[in-house]
Formats: structure tokens, C-alpha cells, sequence
């Protein structure tokens, strides 16, 4: 009779959770396409690495634990397959195979239970006394802890009380479930003890059915869709968006969830809601509205929301309440692409965000007013201040600069339009060049012919004012020959190098800081001795440079070079800098909530009391000196350019 109920049990739970995990997941499917088969290998690669091996997620001291009960997870599938399988089949056993390798098993999945049921409790704990965000003590996550809990106590339970009993020779290999056993036999439970495996065996079916039909329904159903989620995340830059098409009838952007890709979608269910990116979100460390988990749960919300009522425009992705994002909130981000570095399942934030920027400034015309200027400017004049493109080649009125010329120049030098127009980053170009000439670098520039390279524009969600001038661009560099960039600014090397290449164009482009490294590097440069006047110097990395195209050893190498000193590191460096504020557009836009994020960043640098701060990005050098303005203290903000020329002996 008991195997009859237990059958129908079980029938029933998988056909539900078949059910509920197509109903879910089925969703997904309403999303726009994306190829993320590609490079199978890499991406298996990076599978076993990242989900099996938990390399993220074991960077935060607590991801240990999480990685544990991951880990013991993974082995107890097994032991778990053969509890449901015998069920049906009692003969169906791991005991059917040669002593030595069953024994093996008993004893791993011994001690797996045993962590697992460790690590639970000490993520109870945690979650109870320090919670990793405000809201994490909700009961579902009380509650799937308490599951796996009771699953681990009724297997020892049910082990224990059979090797009491008698009944499971292998006590040598499953000495947690002895030790059970011996209190099983000794404590009040004695006179019982001959039912105690059946009572633990149910036990231990129900909650394990209980759990695994609750998972597509709760925030565990990452459980599921987790390691799919790394196998298929982006291989490409962080920060380098999909083309859309300028053709009548199409829409731009996203504004319902039909119009985020598939693999947008599978991000929504994938998130464990760790709250990583919002603690290294700049936007949301400074008081803003912007909070990249509640983002991604935004979206699920609204997936859903609309998936039930079969409406999928009926509730807006953009607007208020739980299912939406607000719209404030999407200006907020600077596409530092930090959320993306710390989030364990690889889900992509910053995509979405630009969709949705995408949406509202190509199809409802909303953005902010500082912004109608920006496109103006880029639209009339390719530059953001609107300046005549006879003053882009003022800065170098002094200096004997060639032309790009094809066969005649080896490197066409890219000033970008703050190396160009603002006056404190035109002494970095300035000092560029008079590194450039002290090596006998062949390059030359474009002058007055060279137009904004439209990052900002990119990361404003102004897609088609980037496109066209993204197009123009191109064509100038094809019909001139350029093949090789030099660019002192980090977002036109994103853009030349990451962006550019979707329109056919694949460029070798080369940041200053690590072409001035190699030259350095090659006893290229006339350098004398170790300077001493920057002192304690500390190094900015800029997010475009580093997190978004791994650059962080050659400035750091080449400020040691020219000063005899390593950097003294911020707190939050490499792969974990703070944003300075100006990426994603914020450049040129006021900053009207919480702190200014640069100030942030400025704060943390002078408590290294520094009395240089090296950066190597133009926005990076007008947020800092603009930050600086708001301490007292004598530290200088100085480009990795300047400190070299400095070092010049010529
Ligand atoms: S890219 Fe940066 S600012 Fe934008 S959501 Fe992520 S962490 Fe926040
Ligand atoms: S998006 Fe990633 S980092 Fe953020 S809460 Fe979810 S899993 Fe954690």
C-alpha cells in the first residue's frame, strides 16, 4: 500500500514540477532572439570554472558557504536519484555495485549531509544577524533553509536508526549516520526504534517532493537555471550593445518584455538575490534610485506578471511598482559594469538597462533636459559642446603634428573631444605628444576631421544618432587606412575597439597608458632618475579601461617606472574600483540624488592621504578635480601621460 501512495506521490510531483518549470521557464521564450551557442567549448570552459567551481562566488568571504552547501549539493543528486528511484525499485541500488565503490559513496554522502547541514545553519544564522541586504530575512529564504535542513536530519535519521538496527552493514562509512544511530538507540526515541527508518523514509520523500515542486516557484529556482545561465553568458565585452535596425515599422528598444531577449529573460530567473551588485553599485552606495537587484526582480515580476494574463505590453517595463522599472532609476547608471563583475550568475545588467534607455529616448522622447543640448551638439557639430569643428585641432596650434596619412604614418592618434576642447585634458594630449615624439612614434592625427566616436550617445540609449555617427566614422577610417589607434581616452578605446567592430571595422587600438608602458617597456624613452615630486601617488582605475577591457598593470607599471614606487592602492581597486561617475552619459548630466558618486570616490583616495592621484581617463581627471574641490588637502590629479613626460630627460 505504502509503495502504491508512494508511487502516485511521485508521479504526481514530477508531473508537476514538469509542469510548473514549462509554465515558468516557458516564458523565456517570448524574448527576442540571441545566438549564445557559439564557442561551445569556451563556454563549457568557463562553465565548470564559474558554476561548478564557484570562482565568483567564493570571492566574498560567505561565498564559502554558499559554495558548500553548492558543492554538497551536487554529490547528494546522487544519493537523492537512487532515494527516488528505489522508492519504485528497491532493488535499484547503489548497494548493487562492488563494495568498495558503494562504500565510497556512503561515506561522501556522509559527510555531504553533514556540511550541508552545517553551512544551512550558518546561513540561517547569517541571514538572521547580518542580512547581505535589507529584506534578505524573508520567509521563503527561512523557509527553503529549514527544508534542507529536515532533508539532512531525516537522512541521518533514516540511516542511523537502519545501522542501529542493524539493517545497513556499512557503519565504517557512514560514521555521521552511526553516530545518529547510537543517539537514535540510546535516547527517548528507543522503543520506537524499529519504525524510525519508515518514518524518516517518509520524511524525507515528502520534503524532497515538497522542495523540488517549491523551487520553480521561489527565488531558488536559480537552483535550476543557474549553471545554464554562465554556459550562456555573454563571451564579448561587458559593455558593447547589440545594433538595432532603422527601418520603418520597427520599434527601438524595450518597454515590455517581448522585447528583451530571451536571454534577458532567463537573467530574471537566475538571480539568487545575493545583493552583490547593489553593494557595488555606485548608484545605489550613494543614495540613489537606481538598485540593480531590484532591476532584475523587476523584470521577472513583470514577465510574470503579464506571462499570467497573457498581456505582455499590459503592464509597462519602464514606470512604478514592483513590476516595473522606475524610470529615474535607469538614468542612474554610469555602466561601470561593476554589477555585472560581482554578480556570481553572470546576469547581465547593463544591456538591459540600455534597452530600456533605448526605449525611452527613441520612442517616447523622455530623457533628461541636459541631455536635448548632448544630442544637439553630437548632431550638429560631433562633439557634446557643441564647438566648431575648426577648434578641434587648436590645442595642438603650438606643435608640429602630422596628418594620418596611409603608408606614411604608422598610428593615427585619436584625441577624442576632451583631449581636444577641455582645457585640463588638453595638457594630457599635449604631454602625449611629447612622449609620443620623444620615442619617434610614427603617428598622426585627423584634426580638424575628426568626429566624436558617439560612446556617450551609445550608452544613452540614442542608438540611432550613435549609428549614424558611429557609420560616418567608419567610413572615415576605412577610406583613410587606419588601422592602428592610439587613444588616451578609455571610452573611445571601448567604442573604437568593441563597438566599431559590429560595423565591420577591426582596429588595433591601443590604450596611452599601455602604449607608453611598452615603450618604457622597449627602452623606447629618454627617462632619468626615479622622479620623487608626485610622492605617495595612488592609481583610479577607470571602469572603461579596466573592468570593461581587463587594462589595470600598465599604468601601474609605468607610474613604478617613472617613480621608483608601486601605486598605493585604494580599497576598492582593479576589478572592484568605484566608478568616478561620468560613464554611461552621466558626464553630462547633473547629478540631483543622494551624493555625488565622485565625491564618494574622491573621499575614499584622500584617505590614502596621497599626494598624487593618477587617473588615465578624461572624465575620470574633470570628476576628480571637480570631487576635489569639495576637500581641503593638497593632493594633484595628474594623467599617467603627464607622470611620464615628466620622467623625460629630453
Ligand atoms: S553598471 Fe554600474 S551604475 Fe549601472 S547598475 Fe551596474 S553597478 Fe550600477
Ligand atoms: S543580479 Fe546577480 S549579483 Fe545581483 S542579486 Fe542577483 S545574483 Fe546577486
Amino acid at each position: 500500500m505504502q509503495h502504491i501512495l508512494y508511487i502516485g506521490l511521485l508521479s504526481f510531483s514530477l508531473a508537476f514540477f514538469c509542469f510548473s518549470c514549462y509554465r515558468r521557464l516557458g516564458l523565456v521564450s517570448v524574448g527576442t532572439g540571441d545566438n549564445r551557442l557559439d564557442r561551445p567549448f569556451a563556454r563549457f570552459w568557463e562553465m565548470l570554472v564559474y558554476a561548478i567551481g564557484q570562482k565568483r562566488v567564493i570571492k566574498r568571504p560567505f561565498g564559502v558557504n554558499h559554495s558548500v552547501i553548492f558543492w554538497a549539493f551536487l554529490v547528494l543528486v546522487l544519493a537523492n536519484g537512487e532515494f527516488l528511484v528505489a522508492g519504485v525499485l528497491p532493488s535499484l541500488r547503489f548497494a548493487l555495485l562492488p563494495e568498495p565503490i558503494h562504500s565510497a559513496l556512503l561515506c561522501a554522502f556522509d559527510f555531504c549531509s553533514l556540511a550541508a547541514l552545517v553551512a544551512v545553519a550558518i546561513a540561517a544564522i547569517r541571514r538572521t544577524v547580518n542580512p547581505p541586504f535589507q529584506g534578505a530575512r524573508s520567509f521563503e529564504a527561512f523557509f527553503i533553509l529549514s527544508m534542507i535542513a529536515v532533508l539532512m536530519l531525516a537522512y541521518f535519521g533514516m540511516h542511523g536508526a537502519e545501522i542501529a538496527l542493524g539493517l545497513a552493514p556499512a557503519i565504517s562509512a557512514a560514521p555521521v549516520s552511526a553516530l545518529f544511530g547510537k543517539i537514535l538507540g540510546a535516547g527517548p526515541l528507543a522503543s520506537v526504534l524499529p519504525a524510525l527508518p519508515g518514518i524518516f523514509w517518509w520524511a524525507h520523500a515528502v520534503v524532497l517532493l515538497v522542495f523540488m515542486n517549491f523551487l520553480p516557484y521561489s527565488k531558488h529556482m536559480h537552483i535550476l537555471t543557474a549553471i545554464p545561465n554562465v554556459f550562456l553568458r555573454s563571451l564579448d565585452g561587458t559593455n558593447c550593445q547589440g545594433r538595432e535596425e532603422f527601418i520603418d515599422g520597427n520599434s527601438f528598444g524595450a518597454n515590455s518584455v517581448d522585447r528583451l531577449s530571451w536571454k534577458d529573460l532567463l537573467d530574471s530567473f537566475s538571480c539568487t538575490e545575493c545583493g552583490r551588485c547593489q553593494d557595488v553599485c555606485p548608484a545605489a552606495a550613494t543614495g540613489k534610485a537606481l538598485n540593480p537587484r531590484l532591476m532584475v526582480h523587476a523584470i521577472k515580476e513583470n514577465l510574470l506578471a503579464n506571462g499570467a494574463r497573457k498581456t505582455l505590453g499590459g503592464t509597462p517595463l519602464i514606470g512604478a511598482g514592483e513590476e516595473s522599472c522606475s524610470e529615474g532609476a535607469l538614468w542612474n547608471c554610469t555602466s561601470c559594469g561593476a554589477c555585472m563583475e560581482a554578480c556570481p550568475v553572470f546576469i547581465e545588467h547593463l544591456p538591459k538597462i540600455v534597452k530600456m534607455r533605448r526605449h525611452l529616448v527613441q520612442m517616447d522622447a523622455k530623457f533628461p533636459d541636459e541631455l536635448l543640448n548632448l544630442f544637439e551638439n553630437m548632431e550638429q557639430r560631433s562633439n557634446p559642446w557643441g564647438m566648431a569643428p575648426s577648434e578641434r585641432s587648436k590645442w595642438s596650434s603650438q606643435l608640429d603634428l602630422k596628418p594620418f596619412e596611409a603608408g606614411q604614418t604608422d598610428y593615427l592618434l585619436f584625441v577624442g573631444c576632451s583631449g581636444a576642447f577641455d582645457a585640463r585634458n588638453k595638457q594630457v594630449t599635449v604631454a602625449l605628444t611629447k612622449v609620443l615624439d620623444a620615442a619617434n612614434v610614427s603617428y598622426g592625427v585627423l584634426g580638424k576631421d575628426e568626429k566624436c566616436c558617439g560612446e556617450s550617445l551609445r550608452r544613452l540609449g540614442n542608438e540611432y544618432l550613435f549609428d549614424v555617427m558611429a557609420k560616418e566614422s567608419v567610413q572615415q577610417f576605412q577610406s583613410k587606412g587606419v588601422t592602428k589607434v592610439i587613444t588616451q581616452c578609455p571610452h573611445c578605446y571601448n567604442t573604437l575597439k568593441n563597438d566599431f567592430r559590429q560595423y565591420g571595422l577591426e582596429l588595433e587600438v591601443v590604450h596611452h597608458s599601455e602604449f607608453l608602458n611598452g615603450l618604457i617597456e622597449k627602452g623606447a624613452l629618454p627617462l632619468g632618475p626615479h622622479l620623487k615630486e608626485f610622492g605617495s601617488v595612488v592609481m583610479h582605475d577607470s571602469c572603461y579601461l579596466g573592468r570593461h577591457n581587463g587594462i589595470y598593470d600598465a599604468p601601474r607599471d609605468a607610474i613604478r617606472e617613472v617613480t621608483g614606487l608601486p601605486v598605493n592602492e585604494l580599497d576598492r581597486n582593479r576589478e572592484n574600483a568605484f566608478c568616478c561617475g561620468a560613464g554611461g552619459g552621466r558626464m553630462w548630466l547633473e547629478e540631483h540624488e543622494g551624493t555625488p558618486i565622485n565625491r564618494n570616490r574622491v573621499k575614499e583616495a584622500l584617505s590614502k592621504k596621497p599626494d598624487t592621484i593618477c587617473v588615465s581617463c578624461p572624465f575620470c581627471m574633470t570628476m576628480f578635480e571637480d570631487g576635489l574641490k569639495d576637500f581641503s588637502g593638497k593632493a594633484q590629479v595628474k594623467d599617467i601621460a603627464e607622470i611620464v613626460a615628466m620622467g623625460l630627460t629630453c
